[in-house]
């Protein structure tokens, strides 16, 4: 890249100077000049609520019982001392990584908590056990309903243990609800998982989507982690699929774009599992790159870290040999989404998560 273009990114990212924009360029030049550190607080952050789940997908470690870190909820001490630190510069909050978030009865509150400090908060749920008036609450900006099917069949060759029917009735109450609260700015997305078993029902998802008043809808291209679950559960039609369809002929599972000693995804965001331990992205489900206890260091110190420096270093020189790297296709720059003020208040007695019924970790 010339030095007109890097001026005019530098610039663009300046612009209007949101949250995190120092944050953005400065990690952002590093990794574009090949320096692991010391960088700043990333402006996307992932936390992991809980690393149990109340359905079984076959392709999830969680799901599939291949697991190997221990299970456990996420502490709200401990997640309110880190969102106190990452606040000035964090814009961006993944609430969600290898289990069901709403497992944690504390989910509402520790959204809200990120919320009130500026902080704009996304999920993800199987719909099961979300609770619409802990959702409004929690005040979250964005949270996706994800399907494995439009009906209890299809759904459950996926989503196994998930009803379909509670999803659904979940979701038509946070809509209704969110109708009666206008001033709410709940987004409501919907996403359908597409897999072989259910490919012929995208057309129905979309116009289902569109019926019942969802915000946006989704089709999210199926990830496998290996040959056997790519073909028992990758789709026919292969505009579904992001990997390499002549590799696959010879027996390889690989993205059509692999990356090439590079990823500044890592130099501008990191993940967080349950028990504070930091991983580099969502591609490490298991703890195999173990950066540091974010929960007893800070996050600062963790992003700064020894172990951190040398992931990045090896992703620079040698990428090939990171075995996480090898089905990746993301990592590319976050986002930086804009803080929306707090506007509106639904009294604490509207919720009680004390009352929430939920299965035992
Ligand atoms: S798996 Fe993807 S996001 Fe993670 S370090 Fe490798 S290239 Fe980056």
């Amino acid at each position: 890249m010339g030095f007109l273009s890097k001026a005019r990114t530098a610039y663009r990212m300046s612009k209007g100077r949101p949250k995190g924009w120092q944050s953005l360029l400065w990690n952002t030049a590093m990794a574009r000049t090949g320096r692991v550190g010391p960088l700043m607080t990333p402006v996307h952050v992932a936390i992991e609520p809980t690393n149990a789940c109340n359905a079984q997908c076959p392709v999830c470690e969680t799901g599939n019982f291949t697991m190997r870190r221990r299970k456990g909820l996420l502490d709200f001490k401990a997640y309110r001392t880190l969102i106190d630190e990452i606040a000035p510069t964090t814009t961006t909050l993944m609430y969600y990584f290898m289990g069901e978030p709403f497992l944690n009865k504390h989910s509402y509150d520790m959204i809200r908590y990120a919320r009130d400090r500026g902080i704009y908060v996304e999920t993800c749920t199987n719909g099961d056990l979300a609770d619409a008036q802990g959702v409004i609450y929690s005040d979250i900006n964005k949270i996706s309903f994800q399907l494995g099917g439009m009906d209890e069949e299809t759904h459950r060759r996926y989503r196994v243990r998930s009803s379909l029917a509670k999803t659904h009735a979940n979701l038509h109450a946070l809509i209704d609800l969110r109708r009666r609260n206008p001033q709410s700015n709940v987004q409501v997305d919907v996403g359908f998982i597409v897999m072989r078993h259910n490919e012929h029902q995208v057309p129905a998802f979309l116009k289902w989507a569109k019926e019942i008043g969802a915000d946006s809808a989704n089709v999210i291209d199926p990830c496998a982690r290996n040959m056997l679950e790519a073909h028992a559960y990758l789709p026919k039609d292969r505009k579904y699929w992001f990997y390499d369809e002549e590799a696959f002929e010879r027996g390889v599972l690989k993205p059509k774009h692999l990356p090439d000693n590079e990823c500044q995804w890592i130099w501008n965001s990191i993940q967080i599992n349950w028990d504070g331990e930091a991983v580099p992205c969502c591609r490490d489900p298991n703890g195999l790159h173990p950066l540091g206890n974010v929960f007893e260091h800070g996050l600062r110190g963790v992003f700064n870290s020894k172990k951190a420096r040398e992931f990045r270093q090896q992703v620079l020189d040698n990428q090939g040999a990171i075995e996480i790297c090898k089905l990746c296709s993301s990592y590319g720059l976050p986002t930086l989404e804009k803080p929306r003020p707090i506007e509106f208040e639904i009294q604490r007695h509207s919720f009680d998560p004390e009352k929430l019924e939920l299965p035992t970790v």
